[in-house]
């Protein structure tokens, strides 16, 4: 197979006109096909169900963006069934196919860019910008696992014994459940499930209830690239209803999750009780919450630093397990960065995505709702000095908040709130920054602004999270480039769309012939 070296798929520039009318039409395109149903699929036939989940948009909720069918227990176990069948032929297929249906879906997606970008902006309220990265990331985490795939499939260095032909190749696992969230509803499905079925290994994917017509999309493309049926099962469902069961079944033999720390943690527990006829020890890789920070030193420049706050805090909403929701400032700088969060946050647009605002909605009313509680919590433990309301809007629009003089133990300074709160602390020094800044039960992403040397190394060494950024917004990992995943109660410390990332989905077996 002849491949180019991997390289990150660039964002589209919609100040080029060309750009903005390809993403007009695109948008007009797709909203022509909004409301329509979509099936389970299992062993590669389509199932439709009496119950269905309404994927609503979340900037004009009286518009369905679709209608999925609901997998129940009996469809779930199903899915397991066929995927257990389909790994027998499956885990043999030798990686580079495997690798190439990858390939074959990411010249798909990248044919249609504008119009995943589209149903991304319809389905979770994504700006045009934030839909685009999404695709992007899409893409690369299809380049990248497939060429992964291609190198872990080369012979493995091992110490040469005299008269032995030692040879360690990395074997998948088996049925694999994958479950992500809804944020980044393209990008982390996908890479997701195509790590865990590039490794050899079948799917049950049960998507996010948020985001399941983007998923359904997303499996159908993956049939087209000419996946064998039975390898990728698609069992859109209420986590609530069938997580339980999918986790628990003796046949999974990984659970690959993404989303809150308390489902996380729960399916931890969940996966360590072996279910009677289980003849192995579950794996479980979990990728959870954040609160994650921007130290701001005294030897910083003050608009860069707050530029960077502000769109890693309210990008997407504050969406992101990456937002920057806690801006830790050094004494010294602390009036003059605040003046200009304060002023950057102001002038952040709120309204709907597909005119491409700044700011559109959060993504359902529950959100909504705990958001909006965050606010007024946080309204209490600092001064509000920006936002702190609902917006106008057909949708769950909410003013980016910015509430200062919060104290390091503040529940909105520990607490993660998903949504575009940001909380300002003060420091008296770097060191006391850095101390603020490790307070938290997570670590995932965190950013320095200084020009300080011994400060920037003080940092490197000390500051616990598995994504550290100094002079530069803690948002927007690129595959391959920034491996992406977080320590403590951020997940199981896995490196999405880095080299260690495809060991998860396999086991080493060692095959040594005396000769
Ligand atoms: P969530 O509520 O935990 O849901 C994540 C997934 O788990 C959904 O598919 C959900 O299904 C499913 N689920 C719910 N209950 C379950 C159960 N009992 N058993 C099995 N699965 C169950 O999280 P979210 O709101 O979608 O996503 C936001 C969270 O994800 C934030 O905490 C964010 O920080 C985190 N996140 C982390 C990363 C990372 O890389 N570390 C990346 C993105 C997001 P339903 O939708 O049907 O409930």
């Amino acid at each position: 197979m002849t491949m180019v070296e991997y390289r990150n798929e660039p964002f589209t520039d919609f100040k080029q006109e060309h750009n903005r009318q390809a993403m007009l039409a695109a948008l007009e395109s797709v909203r022509a096909r909004l409301g329509r149903t979509y099936p389970l699929r299992i062993n590669g036939r389509k199932i439709m169900t009496d119950r269905s989940i309404v994927s609503v948009n979340p900037g004009r909720v009286k518009q369905i963006v679709g209608y999925v069918a609901q997998a129940d227990a009996h469809l779930a176990n199903q899915a397991i069934a066929a995927a257990d069948a389909a790994f027998r032929d499956w885990q043999h297929v030798a990686p580079e196919v495997r690798a190439g249906y990858l390939f074959k879906a990411a010249a798909l997606i990248r044919r249609r860019k504008f119009e995943f970008s589209a149903w991304l902006v319809y389905e979770v309220g994504k700006n045009w910008a934030e839909a685009d990265a999404d695709v992007a990331e899409a893409i690369d985490f299809l380049e990248f696992y497939g060429r992964e795939m291609i190198r872990l499939a080369q012979p493995q260095p091992l110490t040469p014994l005299p008269g032995e032909d030692n040879r360690l190749t990395y074997i998948p696992l088996g049925v694999g459940v994958v479950i992500p969230p809804w944020n980044f509803p393209l990008a982390i499905m996908a890479g997701m499930t195509c790590a865990a079925l590039v490794a050899g290994n079948t799917v049950v994917l049960k998507p996010a209830s948020a985001s399941p017509v983007i998923a359904a999309q997303f499996v159908e493309l993956m049939e087209e690239a000419g996946l064998p049926a039975g390898v990728l099962n698609f069992v859109p469902g209420s986590g609530g209803e069938i997580g339980d069961l999918l986790v628990d079944h003796p046949r999974t033999r990984f659970v690959s999750f993404t989303g809150s720390r308390d489902v996380g943690l729960r399916i931890n527990e969940r996966i360590a009780r072996p279910a009677a006829g289980q003849i192995w020890i579950k794996r479980l890789i979990a990728e959870m919450g954040g609160k994650d920070g921007i130290v701001v030193d005294s030897s910083a420049d003050p608009a860069e630093a707050a530029d960077a706050i502000v769109a890693s805090a309210f990008g997407f909403q504050g969406q992101k397990c990456s937002a920057g929701s806690r801006a830790i400032i050094h004494q010294d700088l602390y009036e003059e960065v605040l003046r200009h969060i304060v002023e950057k946050t102001k002038q952040l647009t709120v309204g709907l995505p597909e005119e491409n605002h700044p700011i559109g909605p959060v993504i359902d009313e529950s959100a909504y709702n705990k958001i909006r509680e965050y606010m007024d919590i946080g309204a209490g433990e600092g001064h509000l000095v920006a936002g702190g309301d609902i917006a106008e809007g057909d949708g769950y629009y909410l003013q980016p908040t910015v509430i200062a003089d919060v104290l390091p133990n503040a529940r909105i300074m520990q607490e993660e709130i998903f949504g575009p709160v940001l909380a300002v602390c003060k420091a008296d020094d770097f060191k006391q920054s850095v101390d603020i800044f490790n307070n938290t039960e997570y670590g995932l992403t965190g950013s320095v602004f200084s020009r300080n040397r011994e400060h920037l190394e003080y940092a490197r060494r000390h500051m616990h999270c598995g994504n550290l950024y100094f002079n530069r917004k803690c948002t927007g990992a690129l595959v391959g480039v920034h491996p992406f995943g977080g320590f403590n109660m951020s997940g199981t410390d896995s490196k999405a769309g880095g080299r260690d990332y495809l060991l998860l989905f396999t086991q080493a077996k060692l095959v040594s012939e005396k000769w």
